[in-house]
């Protein structure tokens, strides 16, 4: 039976030493982090990540500062924000929830925030500093990926891994973290042929391609470890719906280690969210 990797235990764990540091940062300067959440429009699954970062950094102790504009904000006054954001002290962190409106060019609007505050981690000097090895603040899917998978492995010198999609959020800064790490990594995608053998050589599958149960049993070689990104919401026939990821778990006993979904990557996310803002006003504090 493979070992199930708990996400959600792990990503408490890094909560609680997220708020310890905060509480340490607030006793010695009086000041906590705090991270300004701009959040354009009403999507739903928007409002929902919203809220839940936001609740997540009262609990840590993080000041969380809301920005809730309406759809129609033209992309020179979100700029604007983000300037006014960029210059202020108290603000250690920025994040503007994706997607954004069609007329506003997301690409610009991340470009923006002062890198040091990027703490998505996708503006291109953090990109940069993450390909280098340069340090940067580093996108938290892949930061909680990397979490989940030290729980279970230490040295990842000449293991293969197969990375399942190549996007600038999970499947690139991820391959990255484990090139750092001196594993092999094969970099995979909708057009790579024979997906199912490169995946059955490698010790670790990171699979981000949002495909409902992509990777079979037969694609896992006995003892891999499998960490499942994909958040795929599927229909059952009486009508109910559920989320279930890119791999179908049900078929990987033969696996070493595996991440269910929901329960795995998701937890983490936030939490690694929460940690780059304290890593974000420590590095701050320091300039
Ligand atoms: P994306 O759509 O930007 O990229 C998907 C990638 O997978 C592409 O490179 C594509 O070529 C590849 N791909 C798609 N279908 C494939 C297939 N059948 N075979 C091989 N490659 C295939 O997606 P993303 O933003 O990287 O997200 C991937 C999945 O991870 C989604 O389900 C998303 O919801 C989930 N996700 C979860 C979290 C989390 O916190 N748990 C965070 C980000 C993304």
């Amino acid at each position: 039976m493979a070992q199930i990797i708990d996400g959600r235990a792990i990503a408490r764990e890094v909560l609680a030493r997220t708020a310890d540091e905060v509480a340490a940062m607030v006793a010695a300067t009086g000041q906590a982090p705090g991270l300004a959440v701009i959040l354009v429009g009403h999507d739903p699954a928007s409002e929902v990540y919203v809220g839940r970062k936001v609740g997540q950094c009262r609990k840590a102790g993080i000041r969380s500062i809301e920005h809730r504009l309406p759809e129609t904000t033209p992309e020179a006054d979100l700029l604007a924000l983000i300037d006014t954001l960029n210059a202020d002290p108290a603000v250690h962190g920025i994040l503007v929830q994706l997607p954004l409106p069609r007329a506003i060019d997301a690409g610009r609007v991340l470009d923006r925030i002062a890198p040091g505050k990027d703490v998505d981690g996708f503006h291109p000097v953090n990109v940069g500093r993450l390909s280098t090895g340069t340090g940067g603040l580093v996108p938290c899917t892949p930061l909680g990926i990397m979490m989940l998978i030290d729980t279970v492995i230490d040295d990842y010198r000449g293991l293969n891994v197969c990375v399942i999609g190549k996007s600038n959020i999970v499947g690139k800064p991820v391959s990255m973290l484990l090139l750092e790490r001196e594993a092999t990594v094969t970099v995979t995608h909708i057009e790579t042929r024979d997906l199912p053998d490169i995946a059955r050589k490698a010790d670790i599958i990171v699979a981000a391609a949002g495909a409902p149960h992509l990777v079979r049993g037969y694609w896992v070689k006995p003892g891999a470890v499998v960490i499942d990104v994909g958040i795929n919401r599927v229909t059952d026939p009486d009508g109910t719906t559920r989320i279930i990821g890119d791999c179908a778990t049900h078929e990987l006993d033969h696996a070493r280690a595996v991440t269910p979904v929901p329960g795995g990557v998701g937890p983490m996310t936030i939490a690694c969210l929460l940690a780059n803002t304290v890593k974000a006003a420590k590095t701050a504090a320091i300039a």
